[in-house]
């Protein structure tokens, strides 16, 4: 019904847990040990995967937005690190889309339920729904799939990227995570040698939002072994930099 019926399609883009195709690093992971019992993990990204991963319905996330904007409880401390809190104009417009939902509620006679999404199911469910005229069907249906689109604008959580680049600051090309030292086990690091890969490699990495037209703008990166921050232009023009500086050299030495 969903393929043919574009009213219940946006009403399900809302309501029901998104699934969505991400790639993933395949990383190969050993750990050896030397004469005096320190570990050593190393780790190589060998290629990358398309994994599906499930994620809440969109309303779900926008119920939490709001709250966690709000100072309100943030019982999903995973979902409140995704998603992150709304600036005043993102919270105005979760409120509105929020309370639309109910004012719909009212017009078809549903009971309002606490959250967005039971609402909009609700409201889905009922007989003024079922009745509706093809013309009015595809307002509803238009209306939310603005919603949907302008939810995942506001909601869009930062993407990560490492690049295979080294760092133009420390030129390090691998990094450790200082975590993976646990007090009273051995230690899981050694000095780098030269030519020797000890840690994990690719220490450079962006975030950025995906949807956002000021990507570039607001995106940014940081290098995992010095700390060094950059913005996205910085860093491209850093490494470019760094590509014509590594030509120039290999091109004295031949
Ligand atoms: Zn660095």
């Amino acid at each position: 019904m969903s393929e043919t019926d574009p009213l219940l399609a946006a009403v399900e883009a809302l309501t029901k847990p998104q699934k969505r195709r991400q790639e993933q690093d395949i990383i190969s992971r050993y750990v050896t040990t030397d004469d005096d019992g320190i570990e050593t993990v190393t780790e190589h990204v060998v290629g990358t995967q398309k994994v599906t991963v499930e994620l809440p319905p969109l309303l779900d996330m926008l119920d939490d937005a709001i709250q966690s904007s709000m100072g309100g409880s943030t019982k999903g401390a995973a979902l409140a690190s995704e998603s992150a809190v709304l600036n005043v104009h993102a919270l105005y417009e979760a409120m509105k889309i929020s309370s639309a939902v109910r004012d719909w509620c009212r017009m078809a006679g549903v009971l309002d339920r606490k959250h967005t999404r039971e609402n909009l199911e609700a409201w889905n469910a009922s007989v003024y729904v079922r009745d509706l005229d093809e013309e009015h069907a595809a307002f509803f249906a238009a209306v939310m799939q603005k919603w949907a689109a302008s939810i995942r604008t506001m909601l869009d959580p930062w993407r990560e990227k490492d690049l295979p680049n080294p760092c133009p600051v420390c030129h390090a090309e691998e990094w450790w995570d200082a975590s993976e030292d646990k007090p009273g086990e051995p230690r899981r690091r050694l000095p780098p040698m030269e030519g020797i890969r000890r840690g994990r490699p690719r220490p450079l990495l962006i975030r950025y939002k995906r949807d956002d037209p000021e990507m570039i703008e607001k995106g940014h990166a940081i290098c995992r072994a010095c700390g060094a921050e950059f913005g996205l232009r910085e860093l491209q023009f850093e490494l470019e930099q760094a590509e014509a500086t590594t030509r120039q050299e290999g091109m004295t030495t031949v």
